[in-house]
């Protein structure tokens, strides 16, 4: 088969590797339906992240199981999954507490910008469909549950969103967009979307943001306090994972407040005496999105979210380069990759 390897900064390749197999008794190997590009593909693609020599690209799948390994319990052949970009047992304590990024058995997925993906850890990461093969118009939703969406469920929930709540939203990525609808199915009462991009501010409006706030950094925060009354908002989700985007998002939010911060941070640097004065909770870290996955497949199939809106570009697997290019450019918001 042939897959993304990335060589070094905008370079992209798109190269025979080899078929993934069963390595592991507890592997499976999958046939993607759909595959994509991801934010945090971005940094290492721009240089801002060294790599080791080429790199397999891509952590963000779903699709059929063809094979597993003999320890396999509960995932069969023929089934259609949704997996993690961090695979978990879903059995030890921090799975059992709900952190299955976590997990003692954690890996981080790669390779998945291909037609076949090796999967470890297959019982505890892939969540079947219910209800078998879903229609292919529901792929890219089911996709985006594998990362993004998760990651924008988990920044609303790690930042304590409460029915009535205000909420700020720093990062108009795919992962910052899918926190609006995720804050807006936790029933916000307000939710402020930080955007100076058209097209992303009409998909936060279409997510359910009511306001948007085009200034960034100190008159970003200014603008916040003047919308929220001199008092800063309830619930801030950092999805960026830059210095400005934390102070941004910990200056936007009330004494008492929760920051989540999801995006990788690169380069941010707290001081603890300010940390200290500011009164905010902070939990972020790389989502658990197993938790979260069945519940997001429900939404999903029973039509009460179309996450799948975030890809405004399709390509076909093999001209992933091209897609990594128009993110990077941020012509694109998200690629998905047609396998
Ligand atoms: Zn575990």
């Amino acid at each position: 088969m042939k897959g993304a390897v990335l060589y070094g900064p905008k370079d992209i390749r798109f190269e025979d590797c080899d078929d993934p197999k069963i390595i592991e008794p507890t592997d499976a190997v999958l046939r993607l339906a759909a595959t994509c590009v991801c934010g945090s593909d971005l940094w290492p693609y721009r240089g801002l992240q060294p790599i080791d020599g080429p790199t397999h690209m891509g952590h963000e799948y779903c699709g059929i199981v063809e094979e597993v390994g003999s320890a396999v319990k509960s995932i069969k052949p023929g089934q259609f999954v949704v997996g993690s970009f961090a695979t978990s047992d879903n059995t030890c304590p921090h799975c059992q507490y709900g952190y299955q990024s976590a997990c003692i058995h954690r890996e981080f997925m790669l390779r998945a910008q291909a037609p076949f993906l090796r999967v470890p850890n297959a019982d505890g990461t892939l969540v079947p469909t219910p209800g078998g093969t879903p229609s292919p118009s529901l792929v890219p939703s089911l996709l985006a549950a594998s990362d993004v969406l998760g990651t924008g469920w988990f920044a609303a929930d790690a930042a304590n969103v409460k029915p009535g709540g205000t909420v700020v939203v720093v990062g108009d990525g795919a992962v910052g967009l899918l926190g609006v609808l995720s804050a807006k199915q936790m029933g916000a009462g307000r939710i402020i979307a930080m955007s100076r991009h058209e097209s992303r501010q009409k998909l936060a409006r279409e997510f359910g943001a009511t306001d948007i706030v085009m200034e960034r950094g100190d008159e970003g925060i200014a603008r916040i306090k003047e919308l929220t009354k001199g008092i800063g908002a309830d619930s801030v989700l950092e999805c960026v994972g830059t210095q400005e985007s934390m102070m941004q998002a910990i200056h936007a939010t009330r004494p008492g407040g929760y920051v989540s911060y999801v995006g990788i941070p690169h380069g941010v640097v707290l001081d603890g005496q300010k940390l200290f004065f500011t009164h905010v909770h902070l939990h972020g870290g790389p989502a658990p999105v197993r938790r979260f996955l069945p519940k997001l497949i429900d939404l999903i199939l029973d039509g009460t979210i179309d996450p799948g809106k975030v890809f405004d570009l399709t390509l076909p697997l093999d001209r992933v380069a091209e897609g990594y290019r128009a993110m990077d450019e941020r012509r694109a918001i998200k690629t998905l990759l047609q396998v």
